[in-house]
């Protein structure tokens, strides 16, 4: 989320988007979807929304083009966590807790990212991996919290963003936040993943072809009720997905709909493609509770 996505806008093109978006539904109807159950012996992750934070009354125009300007939400902001075999716990984000950013959005109900993560029995030292899907605030600014954490991010992504001297090259990117990654690199803790489809942990594999920012990725996670996919902000909300609407703040309205018709090929089930900003995420999968929802 950005503040300035809050601004409500028009969409102009909304009869050719409507139309693509129909076509892609047939397709994707058509479409035979990966089976369920994982191999014998392969890789299984426990995945988990955690929620650590709300924002009250944000308009829905700003996550999906084109709706009715006057309806309002509350949203959370989420990060997830992927419990695997051999200790291997990995974020896909990380939240946020400080920053110019942070303070302007005055968020509700808030914990720490790595005291969320107290809900699932891990301290912050426990965490092996953080996968970045975007550079928005939201969503890396909890990166330092992890300090054991080896850093995942795509290669475009973070040249795009960030400069050699680690300043922002673009505002999509708080200062602070560039900053921060900057010095995770320095420090050696920062992999690079080159494009698309790549398994980048066994069980775990990460996809391009969003652009809510430059070069955002989602993720694949092998788990014993089949492939989850979490989308992050390529798919803001689940009216993004049931409607074919592209994202309210996006690069590529073409391209969210091209990702909305990929996850319901990569998800063994619709039902287990998570939304990035969705509140229904935690009505559709109530346990354990607590701001913390297990996808199975
Ligand atoms: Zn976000």
């Amino acid at each position: 989320m950005r503040k300035e996505s809050l601004s409500p806008w028009t969409l102009a093109p909304i009869a050719a988007v409507l139309a693509v978006g129909i076509g892609w539904a047939s397709a994707a109807a058509r479409a035979t979807g990966p089976a369920s159950a994982p191999a014998p012996g392969a890789a299984v992750f426990e995945v988990y929304a955690v929620r650590y934070a709300t924002a009250r009354g944000v308009p829905v125009s700003s996550l999906v083009a084109g709706a009715d300007a006057t309806r309002k939400i509350d949203i959370p902001f989420m990060f997830w966590v992927l419990k695997g075999p051999g200790g291997r716990n990995v974020l896909v984000d990380a939240g946020s807790y400080k920053g110019p950013a942070f303070e302007s959005w005055k968020l509700a109900d808030f914990v720490k990212p790595s005291a969320a993560i107290g809900k699932l029995g891990l301290a912050p030292g426990d965490v092996t991996d953080v996968i970045i899907t975007h550079v928005h605030w939201d969503h890396v600014g909890g990166v330092d919290l992890f300090p054991a954490a080896r850093v995942w991010i795509q290669r475009d992504e973070f040249t795009h963003y960030i400069d050699e001297a680690g300043k922002p090259r673009d505002p999509a990117i708080e200062a602070d936040d560039a900053a921060m990654l900057a010095t995770v690199k320095k420090g050696g803790r920062l992999t690079f993943v080159g494009g698309d489809a790549k398994e980048i942990i066994p069980g775990v594999t990460v996809y391009t072809g969003g652009k809510h920012t430059y070069a955002s990725q989602y993720v694949g996670v092998r788990t014993a009720s089949g492939t989850v996919v979490l989308a992050s902000d390529s798919i803001y909300l689940y009216e993004n997905l049931e409607k074919r609407l592209p994202l309210g703040l996006t690069l590529d309205q073409a391209a969210d709909l091209r990702v909305q018709e990929r996850v319901l090929r990569l998800a063994s089930s619709p039902r287990l493609i998570v939304p990035g900003h969705d509140p229904a995420v935690f009505v559709r999968f109530p346990k354990p509770g607590n701001g913390v929802a297990r996808i199975e």
